[in-house]
């Protein structure tokens, strides 16, 4: 179905190496991500999971192959492709409504347009209450929740998440994969997530990319629904099937 439509990023036999001599993190890497996707990466520490999502960000410069976006080269970031990292990366000194209206103050929207998007990125995120708050005025579940909304206020086409919820307890990482699952189905943004949770990358993703340590890239992917059937089933019924369990063994595999 994806394929008939043009990609938003494409990796074409693409390389990476932090030091000239060194042998390459990402060697020959080849992806596509269409618009509505939403990608879990999932993969053993240090086998190139950031370093693949900073190159789609535009934080690094991949040295051989292609990376582009909408078929250009990516050249640096853009707001067109917002990044949510692990750890809060908002303002202290500014509140959560001006951490919102950072980026289109920034890109010269008008006041009374910011005004009003800041208002429905408050409402979308639950937190109309919370506009004049500070950061360390906030549990670590709406900091988060602000980090979203202070990228999704720009509209960008592609998401890139860091491990956006790792640094989260048990329950309140439940609470926000569901709501990151109902932002994915509201914003119509696509979503490259990386995660260390293999129930996570199951139950968010379109398609899960699994990656290999000692610079061998993307090794594995599977196309997968349940994220399509939690939005569907508003009473959340088991969704945990054979080819569930058969994904999470294989990855789990991977991992060791
Ligand atoms: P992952 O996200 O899968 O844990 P990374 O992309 O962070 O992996 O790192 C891949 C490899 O690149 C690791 O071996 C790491 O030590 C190395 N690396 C990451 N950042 C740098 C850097 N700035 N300079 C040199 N090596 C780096």
């Amino acid at each position: 179905m994806k394929q008939t439509q043009k990609s938003l990023v494409t990796l074409r036999d693409m390389t990476f190496s932090y030091e000239p001599n060194q042998a390459p993190i990402l060697k020959d890497v080849n992806l596509k991500i269409y618009p509505g996707e939403f990608i879990c990466v999932v993969g053993p520490s240090g086998c190139g999971k950031s370093t693949l999502l900073n190159i789609i960000a535009g934080f690094l410069k991949n040295q051989h192959g292609e990376a582009t976006f909408k078929e250009e080269p990516i050249d640096g970031p853009s707001w067109h492709r917002g990044v949510v990292f692990q750890n809060q990366a908002l303002y202290p000194w500014l509140t959560v409504g001006e951490n919102i209206a950072f980026g289109p103050e920034n890109r010269g929207i008008p006041k009374k347009q910011i005004k009003d998007l800041v208002e429905s990125m408050l409402i979308e995120i639950g937190m109309t209450e919370d506009i004049d708050k500070h950061v360390f005025e906030l549990s670590g579940g709406m900091q988060q929740r602000v980090q979203l909304a202070r990228v999704l206020v720009n509209h960008p086409e592609l998401v890139l998440m860091d491990e956006p919820l790792g640094a989260l307890d048990a329950i309140t990482r439940i609470k926000m994969q569901n709501f990151i699952r109902g932002l994915w189905e509201n914003s119509k943004s696509s979503v490259l997530m990386i995660t260390h949770h293999i129930d996570e990358a199951l139950t968010l993703g379109t398609r899960i990319l699994v990656m290999k340590a000692g610079g061998g890239g993307i090794v594995k992917e599977y196309a997968v629904d349940y994220t399509e059937k939690l939005l569907k089933d508003p009473n959340r019924a088991k969704i945990v099937d054979e080819r569930y369990l058969k994904i999470k063994e294989e990855i789990y595999k991977a991992f060791n």
